[in-house]
């Protein structure tokens, strides 16, 4: 904070040095001034408001200054001003005596004034010209990409991250991948298989490790019948990553049940329980336990994993199994008692409400963040 009255003292000194009459040459001042307006504009993303007087004040001295002027429009549109901002990058852009390097900074200045103000179509014909330009390509390719983004103009978007990366090497596939699914994903409502496809494709080449890719082409594929192709591209998203098991479980279970495979989905399943902490994986195979073997066997199987990953979900589905073979109630509640007690153990009781530090005994400070009064039991239906 205090960095920030040091220069503020010293030009509030320079105006009253001016107004006592003290005369600098106008070189002198110039040079003062757009030092002082640099300095300013870095200042304003911190304090505007202490800053703005002042600094509007100085502008009217000099309205010649290239420097001062743009970073007046700065100021005007972090104000909110975006019409004033628009009026003075406009006029400041069509200047005559402008260098190449001055006007691309007036353009991209009235570029980003669009932007805010909502006028893309605009900000669009700015950017589109300044891509041309190489030294501020990258900056431009930027505010396209967003532009084509909230126009949902994924082509467009796709096209220019492309020529992003290929101007400054920063790898945008990921993001290439994700406008590749979306345009898969109109293609498919619009009914273009086909086209469909080839966007996922494209999705691939720029990630090899989408998930979203694997998970619509698995879809795609399932609506076409093509089950053992959607059991490929589902297995594979899942194992991209496995955080995104519990979405893709049913239908990959649809699908096996379609194709009626089932020692190749017991094999996978059994594989997603050893990289996923989640019961989903084990739900699946206890229902496929069950079907194979009887509701015994699920039921024995549902006890044995849920003693090294205790889960509210797997108790239900246990207690449904103990219902349903009708059989053994008091081992059940055995297994129950035992499940429960691990979850009570396992979660917390009271959580910071500052950093989320969570504990099973209360402290008035957080052990964590240090801050006092933050830590509260929590209200956790799951436990209370
Ligand atoms: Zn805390």
């Amino acid at each position: 904070m205090l960095v920030l009255f040091v220069p503020l003292a010293a030009l509030a000194g320079w105006i009253i040095g001016r107004r006592g009459g003290e005369r600098h040459s106008d070189s002198q001042v110039s040079k003062l001034s757009t030092t002082y307006f640099r300095g300013l504009n870095y200042l304003l993303n911190e304090q505007p408001d202490k800053a703005i007087e002042l600094f509007l004040h100085i502008a009217e001295l000099d309205k010649d200054t290239f420097e001062t002027q743009v970073a007046l429009g700065h100021l005007f549109r972090r104000r909110g001003e975006v019409d004033r901002a628009i009026r003075l990058h406009q006029a400041l852009a069509q200047r005559p005596e402008l260098t190449d390097a001055q006007k691309v900074q007036a353009l991209s200045a009235l570029g980003e004034d669009y932007m805010r103000s909502g006028l893309l179509d605009r900000a669009e014909t700015v950017f589109a010209d300044l891509a041309r330009i190489d030294q501020r390509a990258p900056q431009a390719l930027r505010h396209l990409i967003a532009i084509y983004q909230s126009e949902r103009d994924w082509e467009k978007a796709i096209e220019n991250a492309s020529r992003f990366e290929a101007a400054t090497g920063e790898p945008m596939g990921k993001l290439i991948a994700q406008f590749e699914c979306e345009l898969a994903a109109r293609q498919r409502s619009a009914g273009d298989t086909e086209a469909a496809r080839a966007s996922l494709a494209r999705a691939y080449a720029a990630d090899p490790t989408s998930v979203r890719a694997g998970i619509a082409e698995g879809r795609l594929e399932a609506e076409a019948g093509r089950h053992a192709a959607a059991i490929r591209a589902f297995e594979r998203a899942a194992r991209h990553d496995p955080d995104y098991l519990p979405d893709i479980l049913p239908m990959l279970q649809e699908s096996y049940a379609q194709v009626g495979e089932r020692s190749g989905a017991r094999a996978f399943l059994a594989e997603m329980c050893e990289h996923y902490r989640g019961i989903a994986p084990v739900l699946a195979l206890a229902r496929m336990v069950e079907a194979e073997e009887g509701v015994g066997a699920a039921r024995r199987y549902l006890a044995q994993q849920l003693k090294d990953r205790p889960s509210v979900r797997g108790e239900a589905a246990l207690i449904d199994l103990t219902l349903a073979d009708d059989a053994d109630a008091s081992s059940a509640l055995h297994d129950l008692k035992h499940i429960t007690d691990q979850l009570l153990v396992r979660n917390p009781s009271y959580r910071c409400n500052r950093c989320g530090f969570g504990a099973r005994s209360h402290h008035w400070q957080c052990p964590s963040c240090k801050e006092w009064g933050t830590v509260k039991p929590l209200l956790n239906y799951a436990v209370v």
